[in-house]
């Protein structure tokens, strides 16, 4: 089933029902009440109802966002999160992730195998290491000296499905997130019909109106064996400053590492600009910039700021969010774009 097609609301109980789907929704001036918001509607759907279990009951949004995210870590269906999503072109799955709080605490991991939650090794990393960032062997060992377990190399069904296809042609054409444009030129189509994204970043506002964000992706499907995208990067797929706002990415990891994206939306959002209108800016940037045919790759941000307004912005058509606040449910908003 396509994604459109399986877009549905999940009731939170005690919460009034809410679905909106094309339009961007105004928030008031002055929030009340907790607000989660994360990438891609169909992960989000789940995803935010774990965020928000933690957040309506005056949990910190730190633990919001971690416990969020780890649902799509979780699940071995996925196409590109967590230990079930596509591999590298050398068959290895690698996850990438990181997390930040309202402290400028950081903490993030990259290229690491065979652990099952990235983003609490990324969160292990800020808190119980002396370092924010820990790649490769050296994630994966600090991973297991926490407490993790090290998981059998295996691919999950559909992503050896995936790589199988891949195999047949080995071709490195890293098209990701132009969801209107699917078709043959797309380097796969999975069983879910879903492609080569869903990078899940999250960020939210908790009852003391506290910020936080995580990130975590097995990055970009078919990559280059120790290639590292945008997500794991602190500034790039993720950035947070408790005193203006929060943003992460998805999409082609390279574009957004090169024009520093989340902490550009975070810091338009300083200048003045609206959420929206900061991840506008951010994406026009891009446009700018990438060597690349804009046409070519997909990039989208989400934001919010301090007084929880939010917003959103892609390259091109395609790209959604999900929301979850107090009195709606986790409901859709689909972002708006350059291209
Ligand atoms: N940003 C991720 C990466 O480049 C991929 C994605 O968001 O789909 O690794």
């Amino acid at each position: 089933m396509k994604r459109r097609e399986l877009i549905k609301t999940i009731g939170l109980a005690g919460l009034v029902f809410g679905l909106k789907k094309t339009a961007f929704a105004a928030p008031s001036k002055s929030r009340k009440g907790p607000i989660v918001l994360s990438t891609w509607f169909n992960q989000s759907q789940t995803a935010n109802v774990a965020a928000w279990n933690i957040l309506e009951n005056k949990g910190k949004a730190l633990d919001a966002v971690e416990a969020g995210v780890q649902v799509s870590e979780n699940d071995v269906n996925n196409c590109c999160v967590g230990l079930g999503a596509n591999p590298d072109r050398e068959g290895h799955v690698t996850l990438d992730a990181s997390i930040m709080n309202h402290k400028f605490q950081i903490g993030a991991v990259a290229a690491m195998e065979r652990i099952k939650s990235p983003i609490h090794v990324a969160r292990q990393v800020m808190e119980n290491s002396p370092h924010v960032f820990i790649v490769g062997k050296g994630a994966q060992e600090f991973a297991v000296s926490q407490g993790a377990k090290l998981e059998e190399e295996t691919l999950s069904d559909h992503a050896q499905k995936s790589y199988d296809e891949w195999l047949k042609k080995s071709e490195y054409k890293p098209l990701i997130n132009i969801e209107k444009n699917h078709g043959p030129q797309m380097p796969m189509e999975l069983e879910s019909g879903e492609f080569n994204h869903d990078t899940i970043g999250m960020i939210a506002m908790d009852e003391e109106g506290n910020l936080s964000g995580a990130c975590t992706t097995s990055g970009m499907a078919f990559k280059m064996r120790g290639r590292v995208g945008d997500s794991p990067v602190i500034g790039a797929g993720l950035y947070v400053d408790n005193e203006v706002g929060a943003a992460t990415a998805t999409g082609h990891g390279e574009e957004v590492i090169r024009i520093c994206g989340s902490f550009l939306v975070v810091e338009f959002m300083r200048q003045g600009y609206s959420p929206e209108q900061a991840c506008k800016k951010a994406v026009e940037r891009i446009q700018k910039a990438t060597p690349r045919n804009p046409k070519d790759i997909q990039v989208g941000f989400i934001a919010i700021n301090k007084k929880g307004e939010y917003g959103s912005y892609a390259l091109q058509d395609g790209f959604d969010y999900g929301v979850t606040e107090l009195n709606k449910s986790t409901y859709q908003v689909k972002s708006k774009f350059i291209l």
